[in-house]
């Protein structure tokens, strides 16, 4: 459906993550959508590559993940372990092993004709008034273009959320050792939960991916020297794991950390915030990418439906669902992170910890 207006786009979407694309996917049934992303295309998103079951099956809806994008092993179960203590739990929760660059890149792939795409090109602010959205983009040079709607998809230190005016979430310092493979790894998503590192640290992940492993480790905000931290953390690991060989790439990275119900922010006029932006990710597990993909199509969706300040207010009514699993989380999150519930999973039988987990 098109509709007369002296907009450029009918949408612009800013961020080719998971929430952007599905934005862009949705709002590109009632008109045109310019997608702007500040790095180089395909992006490099540091991450874990673990497709959760609730990822897999959104997908469903549109095409089946193709085999290029997954790395063996292609499904690892989650592996609670307390590492202290020697206790593994191994869950049933099922896991999909991607390559994150090349399941972003074939996300892009999915978008309709009328969606222009451009890499290398950043937001840098934006005012709204009752008429439209004036976006100001930089790409070598610096461009004002108009549109009805604005999605801000642009991750845990969105721009478009601080230019509302709305303070960005807390965020987590991540590290990721890419290491070689001196043996074969249990081929688990392994989740380490460890008390010598101290306070700052919050736990580690270790999945096998081909020939290499990534080895994560999540620290709390403000953790000083991080790099410092994960070596600390990766001789340790090696200690016990031989199998894990040298580093052959070392990323760092953020992602949210949702203390608070008001830490998610929907919309605020013509403008909708997607995915991290929003504050959607899950707060005890770290789960982003089924957050980010159903937030962004309900943003897409909305827009669909309701073009200008009406679609910022169908989305906070249709997003009122992922708000509420938020926030029924934070009350599990201080049991979870305190040591006896730390200590207590190790107890109780694996049956449960694969239950409690699944609502994670
Ligand atoms: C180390 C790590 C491991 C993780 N592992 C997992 C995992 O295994 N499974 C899982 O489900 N989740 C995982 N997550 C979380 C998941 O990666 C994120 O929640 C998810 O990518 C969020 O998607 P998004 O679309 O909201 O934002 P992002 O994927 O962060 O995309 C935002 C995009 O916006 C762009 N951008 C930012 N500012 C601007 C601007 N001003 N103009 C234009 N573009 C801009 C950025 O370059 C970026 O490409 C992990 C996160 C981290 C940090």
């Amino acid at each position: 459906m098109s509709h007369s207006s002296s907009a450029d786009y009918d949408t612009i979407v800013v961020g080719a993550g998971p929430a952007g694309v599905m934005a862009a996917l949705k709002a590109a049934e009632r008109g045109s959508v310019l997608l702007v992303e500040s790095a180089g295309l395909p992006r490099d998103k540091s991450c874990g590559g673990m497709l959760n079951e609730y990822a897999q099956a959104f997908l469903g809806q549109f095409a089946a993940v193709p085999d290029h994008v997954m790395l063996e092993p292609k499904h690892v179960n989650f592996r609670y372990w307390d590492w202290d203590r020697g206790v593994k739990k191994a869950t049933g929760l099922r896991f999909l092993n991607v390559d994150r660059k090349l399941f972003d890149d074939w996300l892009l792939s999915l978008l309709p004709s009328n969606v222009t795409v451009t890499g290398s090109t950043a937001l840098t602010g934006f005012t709204q008034d009752e008429h439209k959205v004036t976006c100001t983009l930089k790409n070598g040079t610096i461009q004002e273009v108009r549109c009805n709607n604005l999605v801000g998809a642009d991750g845990a230190r969105s721009q478009v959320r601080r230019s509302l005016g709305v303070e960005n979430v807390a965020t987590y310092v991540t590290l990721q050792d890419f290491v070689k493979l001196d043996g074969a790894l249990e081929p688990f998503f392994d989740c380490i939960y460890m008390r010598n590192i101290g306070d700052c640290y919050a736990y580690s992940y270790i999945v096998p991916k081909d020939d290499v492993a990534i080895v994560g480790s999540v620290y709390y905000p403000k953790t000083k020297r991080p790099h410092e931290k994960q070596d600390q953390t990766m001789a340790i690991l090696r200690e016990a794991l031989p199998q894990i060989g040298e580093t052959v790439k070392r990323e760092a990275s953020v992602a949210l950390y949702v203390r608070n119900r008001r830490d998610v922010v929907p919309a605020r006029g013509r403008v909708l915030l997607a995915g991290e932006a929003g504050g959607f990710m899950s707060p005890t597990s770290g789960e982003g990418i089924s957050y980010a993909m159903n937030s962004g199509l309900l943003a897409g969706e909305a827009i669909a439906n309701g073009s200008g300040t009406s679609a910022g207010a169908l989305y906070e009514r249709s997003t009122s669902p992922i708000t509420s699993n938020i926030r029924r989380k934070l009350i599990w999150l201080p049991f979870m992170e305190s040591n006896w519930g730390k200590y207590l999973a190790g107890y109780v039988p694996t049956s449960i910890v694969s239950r409690v987990t699944e609502g994670l």
